[in-house]
Order: structure tokens, then sequence, then C-alpha cells
């Protein structure tokens, strides 16, 4: 089905075929017509699936029929979890955008807040922003709520792993009632559907189902090896490979910038990318990673949260992630949209029920590849699909 089809008009269906999107993703076509009908939605669905043009086209299209807003006016209000997920999302804003007379602004905190002040001065239509620096704000009166249309909470699991329920609360209260909420989360916990019962009304559930968790133009496999050898087998395959870029996630800072030390002493340079380092470097981090003047990046969960490079090739867990839905979050961020991806995780045997309890998530193994002469010493077991933690299993005895 083309997109003109979905109810949009011709200035955002130019704007999205000159950026080369030829039809709209499963989550498009199901959310951008209940969302123009008005329709408050719940949709489970990972980056990596087209969410963002999903809940951005229809704002645009509903907020292009109306009237503009009134000085420390908005109209529609983007919650994200982290300042580069806003800046990502508002950047988008522009490019679907950009046939249309509507103005946006990314709002978040660690930067000065004059420059973001004396931009909602005149008003914006659409604000991209985290929780913390609007609550800010709002306080101080630079913004106005009461003309605002339509609310989207973008990676609500993420807003409330990293702690904003309070925030997200305090600004629903604040928000006038009678508007149309949208939420998107990659997965409906229970704390995401708590939080659904007081943010959307009576809403239309979307679910891109947990199967499609493993998208299928991502390979998945990983590699036993013992600890103490995953640097040599990471510089092994980047020299093996000549990988065009890599994405390789790790658990803390310290781990980063030692590895990004141990890649370089073996001739690979890599950048180390987490929230130690000052707004100002990871962005132009993340620029030359988009750009391709940097091919290794290596970054903790947190500070690579919402991270979205066009086309990325390949994510490497250098270090396994917990939960196993962060595991689903961070393959989403290579095989964008219909391009191909690799994802390929180190796994030692002491991380050997997180592995299960990612592939129970999946509902599959991974395929399992060992690298010749990085053979473990120590096996790793196969794993038990229905894996249920220890404490999990001691709750529904007990
Ligand atoms: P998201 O899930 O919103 O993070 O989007 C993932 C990526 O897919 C982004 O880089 C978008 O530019 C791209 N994208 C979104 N919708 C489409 C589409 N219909 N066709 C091709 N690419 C798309």
């Amino acid at each position: 089905m083309p997109f003109s089809k979905l109810g949009l008009s011709q200035p955002i269906t130019d704007a999205i075929h000159e950026l080369g999107y030829d039809k709209p993703t499963t989550i498009q076509s199901k959310a951008i017509p209940a969302i123009l009908k008005g329709e408050d939605l719940l949709a489970a669905a990972q980056t990596g699936t087209g969410k963002t043009a999903s809940f951005v086209l229809p704002i645009l299209e509903k907020l292009a029929q109306g009237e503009t807003q009134r000085k420390k006016r908005i109209r529609a209000l983007i919650l994200t979890p982290t300042r580069e997920l806003a800046e990502q999302v508002e950047q988008k804003v522009r490019d679907y955008s950009k046939h249309l007379n509507l103005t946006s602004l990314a709002m978040y905190g660690g930067v000065d807040e004059q420059p973001q002040k004396q931009a909602l001065i005149e008003g914006v239509d659409i604000l991209v922003a985290t929780p913390g620096r609007l609550l800010d704000m709002y306080g101080k009166r630079a913004v106005y709520f009461e003309e605002v249309e339509m609310l989207v909470l973008d990676e609500a699991d993420r807003m409330l792993d990293m702690g904003f329920i309070e925030d997200i609360n305090k600004i629903l209260d604040r928000l006038p009632t009678d508007i149309q909420h949208l939420l998107f989360s990659a997965t409906l916990s229970n704390k995401v559907r708590d939080l659904a019962k007081t943010a959307v009304h009576d809403p239309f559930e979307i679910s891109i189902a947990a199967n499609q968790a493993s998208k299928k133009n991502i390979e998945q496999w990983l590699i036993t090896v013992d600890k103490d050898k995953k640097s040599a087998l990471l510089s092994h395959l980047i020299k093996e490979n000549d990988w065009n870029q890599a994405l390789i996630f790790i658990e803390t800072k310290h781990g980063a910038a030692k590895l990004a030390q141990q890649l370089e002493k073996r001739g690979i340079e890599a950048e180390a990318f987490h929230s130690g380092r000052s707004q100002a470097i990871r962005q132009r981090l993340l620029e030359d990673f988009k750009a391709g003047k940097i091919k290794y990046m290596i970054a903790t969960g947190v500070g690579a949260r919402g991270i979205d490079i066009e086309g990325l090739e390949r994510v490497i867990n250098y270090d396994l992630p917990f939960p196993a839905d962060e595991y689903v979050h961070r393959i989403g961020r290579t095989g964008r949209a219909d391009a191909q991806g690799e994802a390929i995780s180190f796994v030692s045997k002491d991380n050997f029920k997180n592995l299960c309890m990612i592939e129970s998530r999946l509902g599959h193994l991974i395929e399992r590849r060992e690298v010749e002469g990085f053979e473990p010493r120590k096996p790793v077991p196969i794993s038990i699909l229905n894996y249920v933690p220890k404490h999990k299993r001691q709750q529904k005895e007990g």
C-alpha cells in the first residue's frame, strides 16, 4: 500500500519519497490511519521498525490542517528518554515537514537553557523534549500547555527504566485531558501497562509481534569465547573482516575506555561513547560516526540509548546485555527499515544464565560460531529455552 492511501497529503508524501521511502512499514500502515482518526494508541514496537515516522507523519498531517500556536505555546509534545533521541526525532520532524510551514524544537537538559527559552518565545508546533528539562521550563513559565493537542511517549519502557515516572506523571497532570495520547514502547512490561492506564484512554493497540523482535533482515550469531580473550577476538575479527563500521556495546564506561586503548595498541582506531564524556564530545562523535569518519564506536548501553544510524551494518555485544529486552533493543540498532544488518554477541561461560534469558525471550537459539584460535577453554552449555530465573521461580512457587 502506498503512503498516499494512508491519508497523508502531498507535501508529506513528497517529503518521504524524497527520502527514498517506497512504502510504509508494518507499524506505519497500522498506526497512521488510527492516529489520523483520532484514536489513542498503545504500540509495542522497537526502534528500527519505522516507529518514529508512524507517529510523526500523522502529527504533521493533523497540525498542518490546524491553526498556528500562540507565544510560548506548543501543539504537539513528544517525550523521549534521552537528548540523543530527542535530537534524532526532531531531525525526523524537520525532514518529514520540509514542505510544510511547521516549527519544531528539541529540548533537553545538560545544555544552556537560554537558547531553548528563546526558541519557545514565538511558540513551536512540535516540541520534542526529555521530561526533566521540560518540567524545568514549565516551572519557569517558558512553556505553556493549554494548546497541546497531541502527546507522544516515545520509548516509554526506557523512560521508566531511567526513573522518569514521577516527571511523566507530573507532565500528564499538567496537560489538557482531552488531547490525543500515543504511547510507544519496545516492550509492554507490567510497568508500561500501568503507565498506559493513566496515559492512554481506551487505546487502539498495535503490537509488532515478539517474534518479529528478531527481524529477518538481521543476521544474529554468537561467538563462544573465554572472557579474557574477548578483546583479542574483537581485534582479530576487525582485521580479518575489514568491516566498514561497528557499534560495539560494553558494560561499563571504564571498560569502554580500556577497550578503545587496547584496540588502538593493535592499530585499530576506535572511540569510546558514554555518559562520562561531555555532551559536546558525544555529539561530535555521533556525527563523525554517522558520517563514517569513525569506524568503531564503543558504547555503554546507557550512553548509546537512542542512537539511530541510517544503515548501520553491525552491532557487537562485546558484553552480553541484561535484561533480555536490552538485547532486542540493541540488535534493533542495525538492519534498520529494510537494510541488512548483523548482530554478533561474545558469550563466555559466566554469561550462561543471561544467554538463557535472551534466547527464551527470542523464542529460539542464536546460531553459534567458534573462531579458530579462540575456542573457549570453558564451554558454554546449550540454553534451556523456557528458562525462568531463580527469583521468579521462587515468586511463582511462593
Ligand atoms: P525508527 O524505527 O523510527 O527508529 O526508524 C528506523 C529507520 O528506518 C530510520 O532511519 C528511518 O529513516 C527509516 N524508515 C522509516 N520508515 C521507513 C520506510 N517506510 N521506508 C524506508 N525507511 C524507513
